[in-house]
């Protein structure tokens, strides 16, 4: 990708009319950095979300202005819904391709191109929001999830979790593992191959489908995200019975990839606002959807009148068993893919005794309510 693709006519007037504040020692102007850039960069975010979807594309708008408002205007990116630029689930080749500098996605869905990806989104039965974050950002995850995106030509960084998600809705009971077989059902990533195994029919369909294929029969059955989410698609008209633990997304880290081009363009403090808008992200959207969650599931139950199921411990022991052989098949599919999970399960085994003394302990201390 050509630097020059990234200036703009705004960014040269920029530069010369700030020539005067970055000779004044006083004035501490970003503009004043090192390389003394004062190009403005306009850069394309594609997403694998309809354009403004409550949590999952405002997260990506809200990407987007922060960056704008801290960089002060210096670069500025136009967020593309799903199928506006790219079709949903070609945002990773669009990003690789430099057809947009930027995607905001969830990475399991590479997972036919990069099955190393999967992991960095959150397995099935895996860690919390919190956990998550801790491998990524202190216990070597980010590091080998740059590494597994690298021959691709992109940078990772985590920019959101929608934090545990639901089972999905249902237009048949599930009592026992029989009613498991041959249902047909979205639900993307690890979780899908789970479901596979336990004799269902995995599907992949972007979110905006989901309304209509489950309403007409395409389907049985859908995960989508949680009660936030699922109550803006109306997914409680096209199914009987809303579903919980969601078992197969514990905690689903959202992630912004960047072109690594075009990332090399950007001036060191651009690229730092850029990490820090996106661990703000980060908080940004588990806290919109941790509150607004909440808020959903009480107007689906009170207003909806859904009901709601919990799947039945036999069902949640078993594609937990078939979960932990996919777990270590997976390892053994490539040497990266054993150093990751390798240092997930390690990681795991950090944090779980603390988790198991500290949250777990006092969240089972709370009544029902
Ligand atoms: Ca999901």
């Amino acid at each position: 990708m050509d630097r020059r693709k990234f200036v703009g006519v705004a960014g040269l007037a920029g530069a010369a009319g700030l020539l005067g504040a970055c000779a004044d020692q006083t004035t501490a102007r970003p503009a004043c950095t090192e390389s003394g850039s004062m190009e403005t960069f306009t850069w394309k975010m594609v997403t694998s979300w309809p354009r403004d979807f409550p949590g999952l594309g405002t997260s990506a708008n809200h990407l987007a202005e922060s960056i704008s408002k801290l960089s002060n205007g210096r670069l500025n990116i136009r967020v593309f819904g799903g199928n506006e630029l790219v079709p949903p689930f070609e945002v990773f080749d669009a990003v690789t391709q430099g057809t947009a500098e930027m995607g905001h996605s969830a990475t399991y869905y590479w997972k036919g191109k990069v099955p190393a990806a999967q992991y960095f989104a959150g397995i099935p039965f895996g860690m919390s929001a919190q956990e998550l974050h801790g491998w990524i950002y202190h216990g070597g995850g980010l590091e080998l999830w740059r590494e597994v995106y690298a021959p691709y030509g992109l940078i990772p960084f985590l920019a959101g979790n929608s934090g545990p998600q639901m089972a999905g809705w249902f237009n048949r009971e599930i009592n026992s593992l029989d009613d498991l077989n041959g249902l047909k059902m979205r639900i993307p990533g690890p979780g899908g191959e789970i479901l596979k195994r336990a004799g269902g029919t995995p599907q992949t369909i972007p979110g905006a489908e989901l309304f209509t294929a489950l309403q007409t029969g395409i389907i049985d059955a859908t995960e989508w995200v949680g009660p936030y989410n699922d109550l803006a698609f109306g997914l409680f008209r096209a199914a009987k019975y809303y579903y919980y633990p969601g078992w197969h997304e514990p905690g689903t880290g959202l992630e912004c990839m960047i072109n690594k081009e075009a990332w090399d363009t950007l001036p060191a403090d651009l690229q730092a606002i850029v990490e820090v808008a996106c661990q703000a992200g980060v908080m940004e959207t588990l806290s919109d959807f941790t509150y607004n969650n909440g808020v959903a599931l009480r107007s689906l139950l009170n207003e909806h009148g859904v009901q709601l199921r919990r799947l039945p411990d036999e069902v949640l022991n078993h594609l937990r068993e078939i979960s932990d052989e996919l777990m270590l098949e997976m390892a053994s599919e490539s040497e990266l893919m054993g150093r990751i999970y390798a240092s997930f399960n390690a990681y795991y085994d950090i944090v779980n005794p603390w988790t198991t003394i500290s949250e777990r302990t006092l969240v089972n201390l709370r009544p029902d309510s």
